[in-house]
């Protein structure tokens, strides 16, 4: 009857699963923008230009 089968120790998986950040989106976030100190948005196919367009450009101070 409940699919709520999942352990409650799931904290480790919000390391590896990650969706779409933009506001009500619930698609998977397949594209990652590294937003520096460890931090990462995420955004989908759809909403990837969201964070293209706001990127900060940390890569290229190499
Ligand atoms: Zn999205």
């Amino acid at each position: 009857m409940s699919d709520e089968n999942r352990s409650p120790s799931g904290g480790a998986m919000a390391m590896y699963v990650h969706y779409c950040i933009a506001p009500g989106c619930k698609e998977w976030g397949s594209r990652g923008f590294d937003r520096g100190r460890g931090v990462t948005d995420w955004y989908c196919f759809e909403h990837r230009a969201h964070g293209e367009s706001s990127e900060h450009k940390i890569s290229s101070k190499a």
